[in-house]
């Protein structure tokens, strides 16, 4: 029986180009300044880099890795782009995803499980107005662990005192959220984005 439904946050939860943009924005101002390069540059290097590590992660590859790859910690990558982004100036109440997690956590605990850092984190879901629904929200700062690393969710879900056949993840990319979960006995559901989230709650289904 499934107790516990974790859900990735980015490109799960909401979908928003503008801060997708952001993100690489300062994905390449961060990496410019590190290596004394030029912006444009930075932006090669990285997106080159990206490119091959495709295989591995799935596309799109997200930026903490990314950056992690060519030298920059990634506490250093969220000092960064804490400083030069604000979610909430591009993100709105969804009042869709409010009702769908509202009837989800009427029978499910609902968690949070992301790559992205804790500041993100909470500016995104208090954006989205869904923040007061999650019991737990685990990012980077928890564990100092990254997704796809099975060690993340293997840890988060010890916390909660719940066993891999309980849980359910939600997300977005199969290689960084769903294989992990996979490979330690979760039931795991793929999503294309929001829309499907708001499909859940009449039609909860997992594999
Ligand atoms: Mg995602």
């Amino acid at each position: 029986m499934i107790k516990v439904i974790i859900f990735d946050l980015d490109g799960t939860l909401y979908q928003n180009s503008e801060i997708s943009n952001k993100f690489a924005e300062a994905a390449y101002h961060a990496i410019a300044k590190l290596k004394n390069i030029s912006v444009d540059e930075a932006k090669q290097l990285i997106e080159h880099k990206r490119a091959q590590m495709r295989s591995t992660y799935g596309d799109p590859v997200p930026y903490t890795l990314t950056l992690r790859s060519v030298g920059m910690s990634t506490e250093h990558w969220h000092e960064e782009n804490i400083a030069y982004f604000d979610p909430r100036d591009y993100l709105k109440e969804d009042e869709r995803l409010l009702n769908s997690l509202s009837v989800l956590k009427k029978q499910y605990r609902l968690a949070i499980l992301t790559n992205n850092n804790s500041v993100q984190t909470n500016r995104t879901l208090e954006a989205l107005g869904v923040k007061h629904l999650f019991d737990k929200v685990y990012t980077y700062n928890t564990f100092k662990l990254l997704k796809p690393d099975p060690e993340f969710v293997r840890r988060a879900i010890q916390e909660m005192d719940v066993r891999p056949e309980e849980c359910c993840f939600v997300g977005d990319r199969y290689n960084v959220d769903l294989e992990p979960a996979r490979r330690l006995n979760m039931h795991v559901c793929e999503v294309k984005g929001p829309s499907d989230i708001y499909a859940l709650a009449r039609d909860f289904r997992c594999d």
